[in-house]
């Protein structure tokens, strides 16, 4: 079938077009993309940062109808509303079966190539390029090919914009604070970065009942963002002259936790050093993805303070974004103040743009397919 999508084909080049989808095969699922979310990664992958290099198509926060299936499904049938988890794990390899669903070790062979899991491409040029499916998944478009591993039903009163972004920033957010640091009531947090993912941290402290939370940015705008999700306190680093101190001012000593969703080396400096004793460094961003990063080890022996990698928010998809989605239902993840802009797919460009000068909390594409 013909259908709009986000296209790079190589490294720096993005361009709405139409292209090619093939039928989904055995265990896979056709699904009408109705909502995007719009993440960092992307950006990233589009600059060639990450493992995934182009030819792609973008995108792998979303939500959408189930449009048609292959042969063998049972998860999910025609109609269905669903979110597209981009970390389909096997659930049978030794990863897995310790619970490590967000490591599976199938997905460093495929996903992270930016092929669907049985290692091939559904998508095409008009000119007859192959095109690859970020992150299993390619939800920027009109329509998506996926595995139904990658397949989560939603609750009908569920919007699907909400959806999407749990699919990927809230609970890489949420998950990081829960399951990755762990969190408890009246232990006192810093987020530094408060972008999609920052402020989902931001939210999962609440969540958590940290206080105070104080949010680290720098940028006025998206401290905005974060005071009005429920920031205690705010530090603009870009002013001020050793961010580290004033946190440990602000908190009695340092935080107890550190959620780092930049993952710059200078910000993993700073969730490393300004923890108080004994405190807890979780490094959840991507920035510095291929870079070394120095750390002061003195810090973490002396001080006996730990420093975490978060990768997904340590999460089992299955099983945690039907709980987050639930958290939501019940008003104890206030995710529409999250999303603070919508865009049609043509205007992918600008929504990078709007995310990089910090002028969105978290943007979404709501994707209307043609009839
Ligand atoms: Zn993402
Ligand atoms: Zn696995």
């Amino acid at each position: 079938m013909r259908m709009k999508a986000a296209v790079t084909r190589e490294v720096g080049h993005l361009a709405i077009e139409e292209v090619e989808l093939a039928a989904p095969k055995e265990h896979e699922v056709l699904v009408r993309m109705c909502a995007a979310g719009v993440c960092h990664s992307d950006l990233h992958t589009l600059r060639g940062e990450l493992r995934a290099v182009p030819p792609l198509v973008l995108g792998h926060e979303g939500a959408g109808i189930v449009e048609s299936v292959g042969s063998g499904i049972t998860r999910c049938k025609p109609g269905d509303r669903v979110v597209v988890n981009w970390l389909p794990a096997c659930e049978s390899c030794p990863t897995c079966l310790n619970g490590r669903h967000n490591l599976c070790e199938r997905l460093a062979r495929t996903t992270f190539q930016a092929l669907l899991i049985d290692g091939t491409s559904r998508l095409s040029t008009v000119d007859g390029l192959r095109l690859k499916h970020f992150l299993s998944a390619a939800t920027m478009a009109e329509f998506a090919v996926i595995d139904e591993s990658s397949v989560v039903p939603i609750p009908d009163d569920v919007p699907f914009e909400v959806a999407a972004v749990v699919g990927c920033a809230v609970a890489t957010g949420v998950g990081a604070v829960m399951n990755t640091a762990g969190a408890r009531p009246g232990q006192s947090a810093a987020v530094i970065g408060c972008g999609g993912v920052g402020l989902s941290a931001l939210l999962g402290c609440k969540l958590a009942g940290c206080n105070p939370i104080v949010a680290v940015d720098v940028l006025d705008s998206k401290l905005d963002f974060a005071k009005a999700l429920g920031a205690d306190l705010t530090i603009n680093s870009a002013a001020s002259e050793n961010v580290a101190k004033e946190l440990r001012a602000l908190t009695g000593g340092g935080p107890e936790h550190a959620f780092d969703s930049v993952g710059a080396a200078a910000t993993i400096g700073l969730a490393i050093n300004s923890v108080r004793p004994g405190g807890t460094a979780t490094i959840v961003g991507l920035h510095a993805a291929k870079q070394e990063v120095q750390i002061p080890a003195g810090a973490l022996v002396l001080q006996n303070k730990r420093l975490l990698g978060s990768f997904a928010g340590s999460i089992r998809p299955r099983v945690d974004l039907p709980k987050l989605l639930d958290l939501y239902r019940g008003g104890r993840l206030p995710l529409d103040g999250l999303i603070t802009k919508r865009y049609p797919l043509d205007d992918l460009g600008r929504a990078f743009a709007d995310m990089e000068a910090g002028e969105v909390a978290r943007g979404v594409l709501m994707l209307e397919p043609r009839a």
